[in-house]
């Protein structure tokens, strides 16, 4: 592997934009403050820096692992045989008069938002305080407060990996559904820039999410799937940006709560003929009215969505878990934020994670499945 990745190193020597980067460790860079050393590190300045390292590395069948803001990784411990080939390249241009946004990979997701509102566009508002990087936001199809990126996303610049062709291809071929992608997992490509479509009267998207709307004043009728309500956007942002903070959902390096991957699990969807037998589970732990009161969304044909959080906790595991001498513990703030206390491994976080999952599935039933990508290490063992 160090020989293959010296052949790259040697490759790209000379690329304008092109950096090493030999004391890259995952620990330094990710949310989680956690994950071994690659076999080599190569920072992109530039969208075509980021394309040539990526296209190289697959020419000389490199694995690679493209990074950005390493807010969405959970790393093995110990050295990776792969390269990890940052984003790093920030531009951000505005078309204030059109709504049209244009990112690259390497941007601060958060510094887009904030740049957006500046110019007097909504939309993304409600995706504020998201750590990461632009470039990063389709893959799982980020989403916050009743907004996904979906929503205003029309158009990514993507290298696919398979041919090593350069394009502009439309959102709706990259099959962006509840944080999830034809990017995720796939290794198809590389994003190295987005474009949105924002609304130019600096109003927000329609608020959908009744602890936001409470917070700005909204009544929850004009809430809901149709949200017919928009604020200003900035005021939005503020309020969201209030509401992440009280949840830990900020990343902050001085706080521990913070130091996460976000969302650890997605909200589990199951076959509408399974509700009932998960209900009948929490009524037999519970009781019948917690039963009854156990949040379930539709979500598309015969599926429903469930709350992990609300699962998680039913199953008996409290903010804070396993307690305060533990390496790795939920946060003190969101039972859905597996967090590093300062001195965890990738293995503590591990074994928290499948506890929790275990957890879950011996009281009710229901598989929980990990929102992050895992990279040297799985849940399943
Ligand atoms: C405190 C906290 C709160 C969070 N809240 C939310 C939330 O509300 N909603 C939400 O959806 N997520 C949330 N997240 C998760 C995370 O911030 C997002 O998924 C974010 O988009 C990840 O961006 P990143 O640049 O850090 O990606 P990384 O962690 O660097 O990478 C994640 C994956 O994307 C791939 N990738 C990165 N850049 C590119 C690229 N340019 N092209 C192709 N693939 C790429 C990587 O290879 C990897 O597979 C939260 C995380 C934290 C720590």
């Amino acid at each position: 592997m160090t020989h293959r990745f010296t052949e790259l190193h040697d490759a790209l020597q000379g690329v304008d934009g092109i950096s090493f980067a030999d004391d890259f460790r995952f620990v330094d860079v990710t949310t989680l403050h956690l994950g071994g050393r690659p076999a080599g590190a190569v920072r992109c300045a530039t969208t075509d820096a980021l394309a040539t390292a990526v296209a190289r590395a697959d020419s000389l069948n490199l694995p690679l692992l493209v990074v950005g803001g390493g807010s969405n990784l959970v790393v093995a411990d110990g050295d990776l045989p792969l390269v990890a080939v940052v984003a790093d390249c920030p531009d951000i241009d505005i078309d204030a008069d059109s709504g049209l946004l244009r990112a690259d990979a390497g941007a601060v997701w958060d510094d887009v938002v904030s740049a957006s509102i500046d110019a007097g566009l909504g939309g993304i508002e409600c995706l504020s305080g998201i750590p990461g990087s632009a470039g990063a936001t389709p893959v799982q199809n980020v989403g916050a407060y009743g907004v996904e990126i979906a929503d205003v996303l029309t158009r990514v610049l993507l290298l696919e990996r398979a041919t090593g062709a350069v394009d502009w291809v439309p959102a709706s071929s990259l099959d962006l559904g509840y944080r999830t992608s034809n990017l995720k997992h796939t290794g198809r490509g590389v994003v190295l820039a987005i474009e949105l479509q924002l609304r130019t009267d600096g109003s927000s998207a329609p608020l959908r999410f009744g602890e936001l709307a409470r917070r700005l004043g909204v009544t929850a009728d004009d809430t809901g799937a149709r949200g017919t309500v928009r604020h200003p956007s900035p005021l939005v942002r503020e309020a969201v940006l209030e509401l992440r903070r009280g949840k830990g959902m900020v990343h902050d390096p001085a706080d521990h709560d913070t130091w996460s991957a976000g969302s650890f699990f997605t909200n589990p969807i199951v076959a509408d003929t399974d509700v009932a037998g998960v209900r009948a589970a929490v009524s037999r732990l519970h009781g019948v009215d917690v039963a009854d009161a156990m949040p379930c969304y539709p979500a598309g044909e015969g599926c429903s969505k469930l709350s992990a959080a609300w699962l998680i906790e039913r199953a008996g595991f409290v903010r804070g878990h396993p307690g305060p001498e533990a390496p790795a513990r939920l946060s003190t703030r969101h039972t859905l934020a597996l967090t590093n206390r300062g001195r965890a491994t990738t293995a503590d976080l591990v074994a928290l994670a499948r506890e929790v999952r275990a957890g879950v599935w011996d009281a009710f039933g229901v598989t929980l499945h990990p929102e992050p990508v895992w990279v040297g290490v799985d849940i399943d063992g």
